[in-house]
């Protein structure tokens, strides 16, 4: 293991204390900014863009202008609705210094390795005790994979659990880059039909499925999750051909199904975005899922409802 570049800087959005649900024990999830998918029911949607970005909370703003007046790029629009125009916004971060009705945020920080890993040393005690890590999610974490590398590296100079989430949509260099140093893979597995697959991400299959096979030959241990949705692959089908496909590969070591939800929702407004599904779409039903469940495991594969 060589040493680490502490000075690496990376675009963070988020990191996230006490997550149990993305690989063994009590984790921190590190979001990386940016991601080549724009997935319909992205829960977070704030993730896509490798730019830092503002967002702006109108149940909060109390109209005093001060904003606009601030921003000496003619960036923001004040007149309802607001609007904040991206293409011209630099992201100085002047408006949001400036809103003291904490109507805006920034979302997106450079940071250096050694200033991420200040704050998950302070969790050390904490991944000891429960034998939990680091999860570095995103967006699409390979895509900034110089940096990710050198987190995991570091983590695990520390002796700490780490794992990836990732969408599999990634150069082959920064997947042999980062896979030696992460202890568990959980890929998503959306779509076998690439047509159907680009409709809804906006990218085809075709490197997903490849690289698929790449991460799984040399992960030490990986989960295949598939976020289960209506109008997209949420039919039997659609699911039988991800399990057929999944117990092709080797090192697989469950398969998640994770019904839709929509906890992003409430992102998009601040964003400025319409969410890219129906209001008509609902969760499946439990009955439904554990239907599909029993599908799955028929094809030889552990399988579980939700995801770890
Ligand atoms: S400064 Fe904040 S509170 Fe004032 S108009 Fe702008 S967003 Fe709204
Ligand atoms: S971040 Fe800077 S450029 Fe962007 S809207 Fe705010 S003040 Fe204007």
């Amino acid at each position: 293991m060589g040493e680490t570049d502490t000075k690496k800087i990376g675009k963070v959005f988020n990191i996230q204390r006490f997550s149990l649900n993305d690989g063994p024990g009590l984790r921190v999830i590190v979001f990386l900014k940016g991601c080549p998918l724009s997935c319909k029911w992205c829960s977070n949607p704030e993730s896509q863009s490798y730019q830092t970005e503002i967002l702006y909370n109108s149940k909060n703003c109390i109209d005093c202008h001060d904003c606009q007046t601030s921003c000496s790029h003619q960036a923001i629009d004040v007149r309802r609705p607001y609007k904040l125009l991206r293409e011209h916004c630099t992201a100085c971060t002047d408006c949001v210094q400036t809103c003291f009705a904490n109507a805006l945020t920034v979302i997106g920080e450079d940071m250096t390795v050694a200033q991420v890993m200040e704050k998950l040393e302070k969790e050390d005690t904490m991944f000891r005790y429960s034998g939990g890590g680091v999860t570095l999610s995103g967006g699409e974490p390979l895509t900034q994979a110089d940096f990710a590398m050198e987190i995991f590296k570091a983590c695990k100079a520390n002796g700490w659990n780490t794992a990836i989430e990732t969408t599999g949509y990634a150069s082959e260099e920064s997947i042999r880059k980062c896979i030696p140093y992460i202890d568990l893979v959980l890929m998503d597995f959306k779509q076998i039909d690439s047509a159907v697959h680009k409709k809804f991400t906006g990218v085809e299959n075709e490197r997903i499925k490849k690289n698929a096979r790449l991460i799984s030959s040399l992960a030490k241990e990986m989960i295949a999750r598939v976020p289960v949705i209506p109008t997209f692959n949420a039919d039997r089908e659609s699911i039988y051909e991800i399990g057929k496909f999944v117990k092709t590969l080797p090192n697989i070591k469950e398969i998640h199904l994770l019904p839709y939800h929509r906890f992003g929702l409430g992102k998009y407004k601040l964003m400025g975005w319409e969410y890219g599904l129906s209001d008509e779409i609902k969760t499946p039903d439990e009955a439904y899922m554990k239907e599909l469940k029993e599908m799955v495991t028929s094809l030889g594969l552990t399988c579980n409802i939700g995801a770890i």
